[in-house]
């Protein structure tokens, strides 16, 4: 299975998170439904049904409107955005 996401450039830590199928799967949607879903997310048409969510947090710039770096939601350290 490939990684999606990466990993911490701190701690190593994987960043994908859940299949993004699987919350609306859970929440009893269809599975017709949920692909139609899941389609609109970045991601999709490179990784289709095996599409995960990422684990690292955005930090978000207002001044320059953009993510600029993520943070770790294991060991909390930060990395600037490639
Ligand atoms: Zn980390």
């Amino acid at each position: 299975m490939s990684n999606i996401h990466g990993f911490c450039p701190h701690c190593n830590a994987d960043l994908d998170g859940d299949l993004v199928v699987n919350y609306p799967l859970s929440q009893g949607y269809t599975e017709d439904l949920v692909l139609e879903y899941v389609a609109s997310y970045e991601g999709w048409d490179e990784h289709g049904e095996a599409n995960r969510w990422g684990r690292a947090i955005a930090l978000y710039d207002r001044d320059k409107d953009m993510t600029t770096a993520y943070r770790c939601p294991d060991c909390n350290e930060t990395w600037e955005r490639k």
